[in-house]
């Protein structure tokens, strides 16, 4: 059954609206009987509510206007259930909430044993390699929201992305390529994503999940199309590594260790302090290195340049992350670079972006 009848609060008034519940591709639409759309809830934020035995009462997550829908045939309840990931798919809803309190205090009683042995640090090195794909994913979505309005100092709002512009596209067409073409060659369990922002510095870096934000400093500084597709291929690398991961387990302690037992990231506080601990620390030496290793690698497997990462790092002083200190002419960036042109190889490569690709990518925060 594609729609049934529900009853609709607003959640601003008491008022109980007889609406239509039309199950979209990917959300629950609701509307009344005109015709005008009330609500439109994707699947995934589809929220269980208390109820009697014979109601279906959903809400959506992180609503503070607690608007919420009820569905009394049991035919068409079922049918929303199925589309809702989050509601339980085979119990009542008691059952699920239930198991939901149960969760927590295993959850909570798993993580603070563990804790108490290895300490945060280590249980987030240990976790970290044992999450499912979908719950890194969230938890980088859970960071993706406080890290942009963190890194969007100057409050611009829309215009901080680069590349949504009409005379932008073409920017952003040729970013996907060079994006596309290293990820094929990775591999990768899931889609990257990546976005440009208009930050001066000459960073990028990306979080659990596979989002990579890329400043637009990286890009103007950057002389050729290869230069770029290297540092993306290093921030591959910490993806690949689960870098970013780990120091989100760590930054987020306990908070984001219950959250992510029950794939449900909450504590706002803890949001905060992870997203701000990504922005400011750095990795080890040795994260470093093995990016730099997997970057290498990925770049000959795409049939790219290599050395052109060894050049932009020797230019950026090897502070590809925001956290990162520029050590122009160091020994350290020095060693780095050397690292990398070992990787070299003798093979002709293909550069990522012709001129006029290229060109456009250097546009792609202007107009
Ligand atoms: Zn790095």
């Amino acid at each position: 059954m594609q729609s049934g009848a529900g009853i609709f609060f607003d959640g601003k008034t008491s008022a109980r609206h007889d609406v239509t519940v039309t199950l979209g591709a990917g959300s629950l639409v609701i509307s009344d009987h005109a015709g005008n759309v009330l609500a439109n809830w994707p699947y995934d934020d589809l929220m269980p509510l208390a109820a009697p035995d014979n109601v279906l009462r959903v809400g959506r997550r992180g609503n503070d206007v607690l608007e919420r829908l009820e569905i009394f045939d049991p035919t068409f309840a079922h049918a929303v259930d199925v589309q809702a990931v989050h509601i339980d798919r085979t119990g009542t809803i008691q059952r699920h909430q239930r198991g939901k309190v149960i969760g927590w205090t295993m959850a909570a009683t798993v993580s603070l044993l563990l804790t108490a042995y290895f300490g945060i640090p280590a249980l987030a090195q240990r976790i970290a390699p044992l999450l499912p794909v979908a719950i890194e994913r969230k938890l980088g979505d859970a960071v993706d929201m406080q890290m942009r309005s963190m890194l969007d100092t100057g409050k611009t709002g829309a215009a901080f992305e680069c590349g949504k512009a009409e005379s932008q596209k073409a920017g952003r067409a040729a970013l996907d390529k060079m994006i596309r073409r290293l990820e094929g060659a990775a591999g990768l369990p899931g889609p990257l994503r990546s976005t440009v922002v208009r930050k001066d510095d000459a960073n990028a870096f990306a979080l659990p999940g596979g989002q990579i934000y890329i400043f637009r400093g990286l890009i103007d500084k950057a002389e050729t199309a290869d230069e770029v597709a290297g540092v993306v291929a290093h921030e591959i690398g910490h993806v690949v590594h689960l870098d970013g991961t780990k120091a989100v387990l760590q930054a987020g302690g306990l908070s984001f260790l219950f959250g992510m037992l029950l794939g449900d990231f909450v504590g706002g506080g803890a949001v905060v302090i992870a997203t701000r601990t990504v922005l400011q620390s750095s990795y080890s030496r040795d994260a470093e290195t093995a990016a730099d290793a997997y970057a290498a690698g990925l770049m000959n497997k795409a049939g790219g340049n290599v050395r052109a990462l060894g050049t932009m790092l020797a230019r950026i002083g090897g502070a590809t992350e925001p956290g990162m200190k520029i050590l122009l002419d160091h020994p350290e960036t020095k060693a780095r670079v050397a690292a990398i042109e070992k990787f070299a190889s003798a093979k002709s490569t293909t550069p990522f972006l012709d001129a006029k690709e290229w060109a456009a990518l250097k546009r792609i925060c202007a107009g």
